[in-house]
């Protein structure tokens, strides 16, 4: 029997939670080391829906320790078996969508739509895991007379991932199918914003047959991160978070020897042409940066107006002012938020942008954590609103004569998580395509996430190591490359190799 509750929300209806604890070696703990627990708000209520236990090293040690007790015994099972359990996760998920969904829209604030996709989305993750067994085969070839060479591919040993808060079911699944159908031990650390789906991720792998010690939770922050870069018997590091602490993840997993893949923040363009359908792209711009109250890496930002398309842009402002908060449109995840957000859309301002539509100030619920769809009008690059990735939903527009100045502007911007071209033209579409800096580019879709198979990932700094964290890339990632070659002694004489 899982020691975890069960979510009784069915509604927005405030709801309290249990404590988010460690799980290691399958086992319930508390963590030690005597960091003070924090408090896990429910941003649409404003007050706590549970507290967060804050982990040290010595509970990373002691994940890592369950790791690799268990993982000899998972790394040896064949990979249908193991591909077994996430089949059964699959199902365990499903049967739980409901209250999945209305725990990650309690703890992150999104309204149940928004969560039940992302717990959809999760769902796909584990799918694509699922297909491992079929995709994984490795490579025989004879590369010389009577002489092969095989490519297998083998577990890491123990592995973690560290994740955002702001999607605290699916971003797990990005890297848990691939890490441990590929035979590893797993240490997760969750955000300690929203901590609590990850409690009921551990109890799905539990119920699904997962080997205790395969999956470990280590709960916490700054401490837990940075001790899980050095330990020495972690071997790889997969992050998501902001461009910030991508960065020094990267920089300390990798000066101990990991190896890393660390996806960061994004500031993302969309280029609108005075030819692209209006209806679509009013409903599409106005989805990608006010939706999860655009606290997604892939959500719109910066909205680049090429010559006159001013009959799309009122669309855009009529559209997102009509929103409704509360039903519509979610919370921020904390007050500090809102303040940041408050501060872009004032300097903004100040520095001569028309604020079209104002969300300073509005309100769902009156003690929540709210902004409302905002969008500023004659931006410059240079504006910290222009370039700074500000995770709300603000749309900033920038207006410019021709194709190649938006390029330019959206090029100049370090990030290059999504690109997207709002467009009837395909001569248009591919001059765009191809020449954005950016890893994953939409014609006509705002957000374009790669579905799977397809690897999500971004370039610049939105990403730093190599490849996509999802997809094929993932399982590449999460596995290290046997090569075996092989001569036997009918065949001595047939080769030259020795
Ligand atoms: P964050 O970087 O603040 O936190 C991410 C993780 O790092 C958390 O688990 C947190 O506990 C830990 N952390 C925070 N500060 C740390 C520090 N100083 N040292 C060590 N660890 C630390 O990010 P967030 O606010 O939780 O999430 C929002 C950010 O994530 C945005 O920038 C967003 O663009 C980005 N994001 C990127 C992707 C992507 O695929 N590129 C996806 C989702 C979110």
């Amino acid at each position: 029997m899982s020691a975890v509750p069960r979510f009784s929300a069915q509604t927005d209806s405030f709801t309290e939670y249990a404590e988010a604890r460690n799980f290691i070696g399958g086992a319930w703990r508390d963590a030690t080391g005597g960091l003070p627990s924090q408090a896990v708000d429910n941003p649409r209520w404003g007050r706590p829906i549970a507290r967060v236990q804050m982990s040290s090293a010595a509970d990373v040690a002691s994940a890592v320790a369950a790791g690799k007790a268990a993982q000899p015994a998972w790394g040896a099972m064949p990979i249908r078996e193991r591909a077994q359990v996430l089949f059964r996760a699959r199902e365990i998920m499903l049967r739980d969508l409901r209250e999945l969904a209305w725990l990650v829209s309690h703890e992150n604030g999104k309204i149940y739509a928004e969560a039940e996709a992302e717990v959809l989305k999760g769902i796909e993750c584990l799918e694509y895991g699922c297909s491992l067994p079929n995709l994984a085969a490795g490579e025989l070839l004879e590369v010389s007379r009577g002489v092969s060479c095989e490519l297998t591919y083998e577990p890491l040993g123990v592995v973690a991932g560290i994740v955002p808060f702001n999607f605290p079911c699916m971003v797990p699944l990005w890297m848990l199918p691939q890490a441990l159908v590929g035979g590893n031990a797993f240490v997760l650390k969750p955000s300690e914003r929203v901590p609590l789906s990850s409690l009921k991720l551990a109890a799905v792998f539990e119920e699904a047959g997962l080997p205790a010690g395969i999956l470990n939770l280590v709960q916490g922050g700054r401490e837990a991160v940075e001790a899980i870069c050095d330990h020495p018997d972690i071997a790889a590091v997969g992050f998501v978070g902001s461009t910030k602490v991508a960065k020094l993840v990267y920089g300390r997993a990798c000066g101990t020897g990991k190896r890393a893949l660390c996806l960061g923040g994004a500031k993302n363009h969309l280029v609108v042409v005075p030819d692209a359908e209006p209806e679509l792209t009013v409903d599409n711009v106005v989805a990608s940066f006010t939706g999860c109250a655009g606290q997604r890496c892939m959500a719109a930002s910066v909205l680049l107006a090429v010559g006159d398309v001013d009959h799309i842009l009122a669309g855009v402002a009529e559209k997102a002012a009509r929103i409704q908060l509360g039903t519509e449109l979610g919370p921020v995840t904390t007050e500090a938020a809102v303040r940041r957000m408050t501060a872009y859309v004032d300097e903004a301002e100040r520095q001569g942008a028309k604020v079209l539509v104002d969300g300073r100030g509005k309100k769902g619920t009156e003690e929540g954590f709210w902004f409302g769809p905002t969008v500023l009008d004659g931006v410059r690059p240079e504006m910290p609103a222009g370039r700074e990735e500000i995770f709300g939903p603000i749309l900033s527009i920038i207006r410019v004569s021709n194709i190649e100045e938006a390029l330019h502007i959206e090029n100049a911007n370090p990030y290059g998580n999504a690109s997207a071209v709002y467009t009837t033209s395909g001569d248009v579409a591919n001059r765009i395509m191809g020449a954005a800096e950016a890893g994953m580019c939409g014609v006509n879709v705002g957000v374009p996430v790669p579905r799977e198979p397809f690897g999500f990932g971004g370039w610049n700094d939105s990403c730093f190591g190599q490849g996509n964290l999802t997809g094929w890339d993932g399982f590449r990632f999460w596995t290290r490359q046997r090569k075996i070659t092989r001569k036997w002694a009918l065949q001595k004489d047939a080769t030259w190799m020795s």
